[in-house]
């Protein structure tokens, strides 16, 4: 969930540029809706706009008794906001778009380290910080998300001078606390989340003549890029293209609507690509990631997952829990927004919909053995958040590993990029020819009361 609203005991830096570094104030901000995905594809950005996009270095963490300091030269004054989160410990840091030096772990193979890992980042482990990570969160928002060791809280979030006047630095101070004060600081933080969070949208009623609407969901972006793979190879790229490939060529055909959960380098949550489907009134959903195995360059091909409860084998459970983390990852509540409902009104849609979502699954595995090498046990399930959508049938294809050298090799080919969306439509369209004109059973009645199930606004349709 997108916020911009907070009270209380977070800590906001408010900085005027005439008093850079003097005060650090505590205010209420209002409430403001983002827009975290479009659903157009975006123009590339005005160079001369680019320009002023404050620019900022790599991070240095030093450590000054219980006080542990992440600072980034800047190229000028923005407002900076900082908070903590429980579950696992974090502090966020939400800015205006900055431009991040890029960051040197992507030049390092193997996977993207996740909260409470903290290796190969150069000076992370110091003090109260475990890991750090910095980038686009959405439409004009950056954010820094520090893993923490241990309970802190911001004492400083604050852009002021440099001790040689050169410059200015961006400043994040966390000075140890106990667990008692943490747990507060977070739940503060929570609440004034809950308190700005947007109402969601109204679903679209599709026309009955309209052609069916397939939404493809590139994983990743922005802050989250997924695994990393050899030769700063990373997920988000490589999934993002082989998602436009698609799409590009469903709309040429120009059988179906097409709409991708995001157009550009942006992080956009789990629950968000769900909802976006859902209010989109999606026929098919097809989230698209890749794969990566720190000791397995011998494991390969792609494999296409369902929603399952129960995972139907360990390797599902894993991929289900690192794609799942990619919320936490970007610095969001854990417990907030699953984008699932509950509501047992959708039990029967919900069990409708994994019978077409299996349909499709088998059908994709059929298409994509021609043209793809598949893994040794192609089809699996497990609980991903990304695909709980009760009504709209849907499957996350992982196109292969990034750990495999002939995958990763396969995988940057627009050759076989072709290929390979070539066979994606093809199954795509014979799902749809055998569904025939019975729609599953979706676009049930409305949720007997109005409130929030699983977190979720529920959907009238
Ligand atoms: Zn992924």
């Amino acid at each position: 969930m997108i916020f911009r609203g907070v009270i209380g005991s977070l800590c906001l830096a408010l900085l005027a540029s005439s008093a850079v570094g003097q005060t650090v104030e505590q205010r209420k901000l209002a409430p403001k809706n983002l827009k975290i995905a479009a659903n157009e594809e975006q123009p590339p950005s005005d160079p001369s706009e680019r320009d002023k996009t404050p620019q900022a270095g790599h991070g240095q963490i030093s450590q000054f008794g219980e006080l542990t300091r992440l600072t980034f030269d800047i190229s000028q004054t923005v407002p900076v906001l900082a908070y903590v989160l429980a579950d696992p410990k974090r502090a966020i840091v939400d800015l205006p778009e900055v431009n991040f030096a890029p960051d040197p772990l992507k030049d390092k193979p193997g996977p993207a380290p996740r909260p409470g890992q903290s290796k190969a980042q150069p000076n992370a482990g110091t003090g109260v910080i475990a890991a750090y990570r910095s980038g686009l969160f959405a439409v004009g928002k950056s954010r820094i998300v520090i893993d923490l060791k241990d309970s802190a809280r911001i004492s400083r979030a604050v852009i002021e001078k440099k001790d040689d006047n050169q410059g200015l630095r961006l400043v994040v101070e966390l000075a140890l606390t106990d667990q008692a004060t943490f747990a507060k600081e977070a739940s503060a933080s929570l609440q004034s989340m809950a308190k700005a969070a947007p109402d969601a949208p109204k679903p679209r009623a599709p026309a009955a003549d309209e052609k069916p609407l397939v939404v493809l969901d590139p994983g990743h972006g922005g802050i989250d890029a997924g695994a990393h793979g050899a030769n700063a190879v990373l997920e988000k790229d490589i999934v993002f293209e082989f998602a436009k490939t698609l799409a590009a060529r469903l709309r040429q055909e120009g059988k179906y609507r097409v709409l991708l959960t995001r157009t550009q380098d942006i992080f956009v949550p789990l629950g968000e690509r769900v909802r976006i489907a859902r209010n989109a009134g999606a026929d098919l959903f097809l989230s698209i990631h890749a794969d990566i195995l720190s000791d397995g360059s011998g494991v390969s091909g792609a494999t296409i997952y369902t929603m399952s409860d129960r995972a139907s084998d360990a390797q599902a459970a894993r991929v289900a829990e690192k794609e799942n983390m990619s919320d936490t990852f970007a610095g969001l509540d854990s417990k907030e927004d699953k984008g699932g409902i509950n509501d047992i009104l959708f039990d029967l849609t919900r069990r409708e919909t994994r019978r077409y979502s299996q349909h499709f699954s088998h059908t994709l595995t059929d298409y994509l053995k021609d043209h793809m090498r598949l893994n040794k046990n192609p089809q699996r399930s497990a609980g991903f958040q990304v695909l709980k959508a009760p009504d709209v049938p849907s499957v996350l294809l992982e196109i292969g590993y990034l750990s495999n050298d002939k995958d990763l090799t396969q995988m940057r080919s627009s050759e076989w990029r072709d290929q390979a969306t070539a066979s994606t439509a093809r199954a795509i369209d014979s799902f749809f020819s055998a569904r025939g004109p019975a729609e599953p059973a979706k676009k049930p009645g409305p949720p007997a009361k109005a409130g929030r199930a699983n977190g979720v606004a529920p959907v009238i349709q």
